[in-house]
């Protein structure tokens, strides 16, 4: 009988994030037996304790072997082989807060039982540092061409604030607006594709849409309109806003500051990343039992 592959369905989805990452299997045994001399049994071994580094799976210093494949290539970016020289790593990350943090350690439990497969890191990062990247991540996702990213950063934001697989089945029909009310409790409501939330969550999710499209064209676009920064921080007084959230600086400013420190507090404490070598090891397995025949 066939093991059931591993899952992650019990860490919440707006907690997750993954990435793909190419290796061109020509370019790296070329590395240890053209370049080192060393024998193909050599390469292999050395090959099979392979793991790509955080900066080559978040792009910011992607080398060779390594690439990204979003377009399908049909040849290796660096050496031209052929597509069939190609495996792929997964890795998961997950922003971690208490409420699932028990689920995730089961998770790890169990991917600690298949060490070859995964590998398992946990860099350092502050609050900040996991708002910002993930901002920066809801920022790529988008496409600001059309409004529409208001509505899709706005629920992912909200999903984000409150980490929870049962979204999956309550916004299942999707969103089509986000309405302040002062009527909800627990923050949020979904009603009839209207998502209602607190003001206080209402504000998050301006400040959110202000910080993002900060640095495109026309910026400072928010589900009120295009503001400019004074106009953002009346807005929030005038919802109720800082008062939510007992932000009690007078200067606009300081009290931007508070709201970002008390959101980035609510949010991830902790990353993790669970690499998946299963496609890589097989695929090196493959080629060099081919490379043993010849
Ligand atoms: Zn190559």
């Amino acid at each position: 009988m066939k093991k059931p592959d591993v899952s992650f369905d019990s860490i919440p989805g707006s907690a997750i994030s993954k990435s793909t990452l190419k290796i061109c299997l020509k370019c790296a045994f070329d590395v240890f037996t053209k370049q080192l001399k060393l024998t193909p049994r050599t390469a292999y071994s050395e090959l099979k304790k392979h793991v790509p580094e955080e900066a080559d799976f978040t792009g910011t210093a992607t080398s060779r072997p390594h690439f990204f494949d979003e377009r399908g290539l049909d040849h290796c970016p660096y050496c031209n082989g052929a597509k069939r020289w190609f495996a792929s790593f997964h890795a998961v990350r997950i922003d971690s807060i208490a409420s699932f943090e028990k689920e995730r350690k089961k998770l790890w439990a169990a991917l600690k039982k298949l060490p070859d497969r995964f590998v398992l890191w946990a860099p350092e990062r502050t609050k900040m540092q996991i708002f910002s990247e993930w901002l920066e991540r809801l920022n790529r996702s988008l496409s600001f061409e059309t409004d529409n990213w208001l509505l899709d950063a706005a629920v992912s934001y909200i999903k984000r604030a409150a980490p929870s697989n049962d979204w999956n089945n309550i916004l299942a029909d999707g969103v089509r607006r986000v309405q302040l009310s002062r009527q909800v409790e627990d923050n949020s409501r979904f009603e009839n594709g209207w998502l209602y939330v607190s003001p206080a969550l209402y504000g998050d999710v301006l400040i959110v849409q202000h910080l993002l499209s900060r640095s495109h064209q026309h910026g400072g676009r928010t589900f009120e309109g295009r503001l400019t920064f004074q106009e953002l921080m009346r807005r929030l007084r005038r919802i109720g806003y800082l008062e939510a959230k007992r932000i009690d600086a007078d200067e606009p400013y300081e009290a931007f500051e508070q709201a970002i420190a008390a959101l980035v507090d609510s949010g991830p404490d902790a990353v993790y990343y669970a690499v998946d070598r299963k496609d890589y090891l097989e695929k090196l397995k493959s080629i060099y039992e081919k490379k043993r025949e010849r």
